[in-house]
């Protein structure tokens, strides 16, 4: 498969399979199935709460030696109540016990917010704190240690704009590995992605079908359908192939990592298939015009009354 070069010269599969929102069970039958089927890259996070279903699939399949662990690519993330330096490594080694490895091949910050330690899910302002209480450059050198202690091979970070990127590196003089952000023709995140390309920054795509089974808490009225775009269903169409792949094939060609998640196996498959789709340049000039800039997950619910995050300055400062 297709890859994208990290700074350390690890080689990531530029196409993954997203986790988020599949039960335990439904996760371990889906990764086990999605590594059967080719995929090679899995992305996770402790707070899908799946983490030990995914271990259990990939445990059985080194186990059967259908893979080996030196192919598989596993992403995993830090929850937001484990900021703080003193619980960043542990944190890691929780979600390596999970998943029953030695190590993850990249480990991210998920989001560019702190909560208290061990509240998994701030129900009120004052349970977060603010950026000036835990750096996210402290938290960024802690993610660094666990690089060197050998805990995962490349550290990064997602939803993260540019100005707090360039803080990251001015303060430390390390670049994060990858930036993982919501990506899709409705926003294709131009100017975050050249600049993450000049600073090789590896460049996932979560979200790259627009999450339409995102929960409830993060639909807002008029929320757009990427796949009741007419010009999007046309190109398909032209292509014989799904808007789904059209979409993946962009993402690909723009050397972003798109992360589709699916819990069926002919989807998963569809998705691995856009690897072969080529699009044309009026193919790509048609997409271009799509944007949008309109975020399906747009950190509103990190706004509660109380809290020290705004939605403007989560995505503009
Ligand atoms: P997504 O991958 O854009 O969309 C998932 C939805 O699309 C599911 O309802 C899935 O249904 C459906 N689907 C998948 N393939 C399809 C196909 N070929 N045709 C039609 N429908 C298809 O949404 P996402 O889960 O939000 O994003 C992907 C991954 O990115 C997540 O799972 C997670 O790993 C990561 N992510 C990270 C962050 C972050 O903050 N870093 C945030 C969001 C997501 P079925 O499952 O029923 O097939």
């Amino acid at each position: 498969m297709k890859s994208i070069e990290l700074l350390s010269g690890d080689q990531m599969p530029i196409l993954g399979l997203g986790t988020w929102k599949m039960p335990p069970a439904e996760a371990y039958e889906s990764v086990k199935l999605a590594i059967r089927n080719g995929y090679r890259h899995i992305d996770c996070a402790w707070i899908y709460q799946n983490e030990s279903s995914v271990g259990r699939a990939i445990k059985e399949l080194l186990e059967t030696g259908e893979v080996s662990r030196e192919e598989l690519w596993i992403t995993s993330k830090l929850w937001n109540d484990r900021h703080h330096p003193d619980h960043v490594c542990d944190a890691l080694k929780g979600s390596l016990s999970d998943l029953r490895l030695d190590y993850v091949d990249l480990y991210l910050i998920h989001w560019p917010v702190a909560h208290e330690y061990g509240v998994p899910r701030a129900e009120s302002g004052s349970q977060m704190l603010s950026l000036d209480e835990v750096p996210l450059t402290d938290t960024w050198s802690a993610m660094l240690t666990c690089v060197e202690s050998g805990l995962c091979r490349n550290a990064g970070v997602s939803n993260f704009n540019q100005p707090k990127l360039q803080k990251l590196i001015d303060v430390t003089g390390q670049t994060p590995a990858c930036n993982q952000v919501e990506c899709h023709p409705y926003l294709q995140q131009k100017d975050l992605l050249d600049y993450c390309h000049d600073h090789q920054i590896a460049f996932t795509a979560y979200s790259p079908l627009g999450s339409g089974d995102r929960p409830e808490l993060m639909r807002k009225d008029g929320d757009p359908n990427l796949f009741s775009d007419p010009l999007l269903q046309a190109m398909a169409e032209q292509h014989q192939v799904s808007v789904a792949q059209v979409m993946l094939a962009w993402a690909i060609h723009r050397d972003t990592a798109p992360i589709p998640k699916s819990s069926h196996p002919e989807r998963q498959q569809e998705n691995l298939a856009s690897l072969d789709l080529v699009l044309s340049e009026a193919d790509l000039e048609t997409l271009s015009s799509l944007d949008q800039n309109y975020r399906y997950n747009d950190g509103a619910y990190w706004a509660i009354p109380g809290s020290p995050y705004t939605v403007t300055d989560l995505w503009n400062h």
